[in-house]
């Protein structure tokens, strides 16, 4: 059976991009495919949360991971830092990751542009971080969505680079995965670019109906369209593009329709679009709250999850090792 990996980090809640760029194909996957699903907290750190921050989230994108939909009895669910296999494949990876192609990925000169004074050698190397999650169980699918193809194609190098290298067929190459036939952009609510955590333009799964609505309500457009026909500009489209993510078709034609004869009127699109988005979210938000306050539950998943990840983690490091001539000067009783 494929194995399948993906993780989203522990800041913040998950947003509709999240669900819909990863979460909905992580859920559907979970029959197919021998599925780990974890959470990024070592990824986080490169922000450098306060300490009492740092773990918070954890609880939270488990509970929102259930909630969607994330079978424990299906798909091994864990967090990053509970297996330390991946931190000591990391150390191993660097070693054969170049600064050039590091300093190349579009996602290291955003983070350099947005905060050029914590420009930090683990931003740098969060790509090869991102193929030690993924390589450490010898992963063949991943679920992500379009922004992080670039970091998929590092994970392919490396594996490549450590094959050729130490001569042994250890690691697949990953590819990226989506049910659709492309890979899924949901865009902010802020006129450009995507839906993000930090960029402060998103609509979470637990966001109340009222917020929702504030929140769509309040999305950028344009003047409108003045002839029969023109072209939308980029706030509008993406106002269409969330439409199109969680509305039935006839709501899509229809307001195409009025767009292209000009009879649109925005606010109607947007109350539209925020009724749409609620009916999506709002039953994965009650789910959210009941999960969350369940510690005896969330703990019985993870301990679960973290026997299977490291079991398969400990496999993958005894190949690794042997490849690369790495023993212990310490004799084991086995030796
Ligand atoms: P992050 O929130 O950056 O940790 O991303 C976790 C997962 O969500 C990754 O698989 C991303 O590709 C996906 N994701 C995040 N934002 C978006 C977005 N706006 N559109 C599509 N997928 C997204």
């Amino acid at each position: 059976m494929e194995i399948v990996l993906s993780g989203i980090r522990s800041t913040g809640h998950l947003h509709l991009g999240n669900y819909y760029g990863a979460l909905r194909n992580y859920i559907k996957m979970q029959d197919k495919y021998n599925c780990y699903f974890f959470i990024a907290d070592l990824h986080s750190l490169t922000t450098h949360p306060h300490p009492d921050d740092f773990h918070a989230g954890v609880r939270t994108i488990l509970a929102e991971y259930l909630a969607s939909g994330l079978d424990p009895e299906k798909s091994a669910i864990f967090v990053q830092s509970d297996v330390p296999e991946i931190t000591e494949l990391y150390v191993l990876l660097n070693m054969i990751a170049y600064k050039g192609e590091l300093e190349r990925t579009t996602s290291f000169k955003d983070k350099v542009r947005q905060n050029p004074e914590n420009v930090n050698a683990g931003l740098l190397t969060y790509p090869v971080l991102m193929a030690a999650d993924i390589l450490i169980h010898r992963a063949n699918l991943v679920p992500v969505g379009k922004d992080q193809e670039q970091h998929l194609e590092v994970a392919r190098l490396l594996a490549r680079r450590f094959n050729t290298l130490y001569n042994a067929e250890v690691f697949p190459e990953p590819q990226a995965f989506n049910f659709g036939s492309d890979l899924i952009k949901v865009p902010g609510l802020d006129g450009s670019g995507k839906m993000g955590k930090s960029e402060g333009n998103g609509v979470y799964l637990f966001d109340d109906e009222k917020t929702i609505r504030k929140k769509v309500m309040k999305a950028v457009t344009d003047s409108g369209p003045t002839e029969p026909g023109s072209p939308m500009s980029e706030s509008v489209q993406n106002l269409f593009t969330l439409l199109k993510i969680v509305s039935d078709t006839a709501t899509v034609d229809h307001f195409t329709k009025s767009y292209n004869d000009c009879s649109i009127r925005y606010g109607d699109l947007k109350k539209q679009l925020a009724e749409d988005i609620c009916k999506q979210t709002l039953p994965i938000k009650a789910r959210i709250e009941e999960i969350y306050k369940d510690e005896a539950y969330l703990q019985t998943v993870v301990k679960r999850g973290t026997e299977m990840a490291r079991e398969s983690a400990q496999a993958t490091m005894k190949e690794v090792k042997k490849a690369v001539g790495f023993k212990s000067f310490l004799k084991s009783d086995d030796q």
